[in-house]
């Protein structure tokens, strides 16, 4: 047993129950689970490992990253799928993704989950729908395994091409059989469903228009005879997947998802920025989780998804910072920013969205949707994933009034210090897991080696 006492934080953001902020505050540390809770002169004074950050930083929860594909960092920013809306971002890009090999897919998890926690991330959910070449789910969890990021893996899946009336190209498809037994597969080697896991499985159909309405009941049936392993999938992103559902399945994307059982408290879907009123409220009722990406949401103008509505009506919410080819970062304080903003444009409402509020949904908020009750706060028996930024920051000068709410106000890309699981991944700006410069020369070679 190894104890750990950070002390002296000049703001410990809790997102406690009572979401209580406390001032000098302090956390104690045993193995990779929070003890204790309090004023540095209320805490113990020593402990095997002691961090004293002198009054000078804001201390919070780990950030919770809800929807990604981190293979997507080798194909940022690519020049003819810059200006596409997604269907033809989609299509530009699948016969690219089809030259992903095993190496890309370790090298570009990686450098995302690098990025990732660089930005405040402790965990992420990444969906991975194609496998080419010899490429398998595996790589990428080797690859987060090895940097230390609290990892929801994701078994997508494509399985209707072209040919069938499907989006991508039949060569990036696979067998519907082949899928569920590499999904019975991966759950049975690596789902962990204890409290403080580090990697937990998911199975997520890519979307509507690339698999087939047996695959999305068939994947929910496995799943389902499981504890814990949840569902996950695109819904709703834009207004030609609308038109897509109500031509192909003769229903909106809420009733479709309704009608193959993809509603409840085990089920998230990624963006819905065109979910109809109804359906919010159904996502309500059914507890059905929601990863709002707003800046993917720009990026491709899909619109912005109505995060105030859903909140209104008690749908679980978190931050996705999407693919990292329609950011094109991959980074959770940007997000927690633009999600902020984008909630008062649309609706034309200064109040629409706190900074507070928006901290909320980059913790709890996420947590909540990939179902877990052991990250997301700083309080006794949380996992120990939390993060401290500096006030001391050129950008947070004359911002002391509320260093908290500073921390979404004034842009700020990275942490100072990162623990996940207990463990220190980001020490004084670095990342301790991984050699950076390394990492970036490897992922521009595969990258360029991909892209041609
Ligand atoms: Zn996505």
């Amino acid at each position: 047993m190894s104890s750990l006492l950070i002390k002296h934080c000049h703001t410990l953001v809790t997102m406690n129950a009572e979401r209580q902020e406390i001032a000098d505050g302090a956390l104690l540390v045993r193995d990779n689970v929070i003890e204790q809770v309090g004023t540095t002169e209320e805490l113990p004074q020593t402990a095997d490992e002691v961090l004293d950050l002198g009054g000078r930083h804001v201390v919070l929860p780990g950030l919770v990253n809800t929807h990604h594909h981190f293979y997507q960092t080798l194909t940022r920013a690519i020049p003819a799928a810059q200006n596409c809306s997604l269907f033809t971002w989609l299509q530009t890009l699948y016969p690219i993704w089809a030259n992903l090999t095993a190496e890309g897919v370790y090298i570009s998890a990686q450098m995302t989950a690098a990025e990732l926690i660089r930005s405040g991330c402790t965990t992420a959910s990444d969906h991975l729908y194609l496998y080419p070449n010899d490429c398998t789910l595996d790589d990428e969890i080797r690859a987060v395994q090895d940097i230390g990021l609290r990892f929801h893996a994701s078994r997508g899946s494509m399985s209707v091409g072209e040919s069938q009336g499907g989006l991508p190209p039949d060569a990036l498809v696979e067998s519907e059989a082949n899928i569920l037994k590499d999904s019975q597969r991966l759950i049975e080697q690596y789902h962990d469903n204890t409290r403080h896991a580090m990697l937990r499985m998911t199975l997520a159909p890519c979307s509507p228009f690339s698999v087939s309405t047996d695959l999305m009941r068939e994947s929910a049936a496995l799943a389902r005879s499981y504890t814990g392993v949840r569902l996950h999938t695109h819904l709703a992103e834009n207004k030609s997947d609308v038109d897509y559902s109500l031509a192909n399945f003769g229903m909106i994307p809420g009733d479709y998802a309704e009608s193959v059982g993809w509603l409840g408290d085990d089920v998230w879907h990624a963006h819905c920025v065109q979910l109809s009123d109804d359906s919010i409220l159904k996502f309500g009722r059914t507890g059905t989780g929601v990863a709002h990406c707003p800046c993917s949401n720009a990026r491709l103008a899909s619109g912005i998804a109505p995060i105030r509505k859903m909140l209104d009506h008690g749908v679980p919410v978190g931050l996705g910072v999407d693919g990292s080819a329609s950011n094109d970062a991959g980074n959770l304080l940007y997000e927690a920013r633009t999600a902020f903003l984008l909630a008062r444009v649309r609706e034309c409402n200064p109040a629409a969205m706190t900074a507070r509020e928006v901290l909320e949904l980059a913790t709890l908020g996420g947590a909540r949707v990939l179902g877990r009750d052991d990250i997301g706060a700083i309080a006794p028996g949380m996992s120990a994933d939390l993060i401290a930024i500096d006030g001391d920051r050129p950008q947070f000068a004359g911002a002391h009034h509320d260093l908290v709410a500073a921390l979404v106000f004034c842009p700020v890309d990275s942490v100072d210090y990162s623990f996940i699981n207990g463990k220190k991944v980001v020490d004084r700006g670095h990342l301790t897991t991984v050699d950076l410069p390394m990492l970036v020369e490897r992922t521009n070679k595969i990258s360029r080696q991909m892209v041609g």
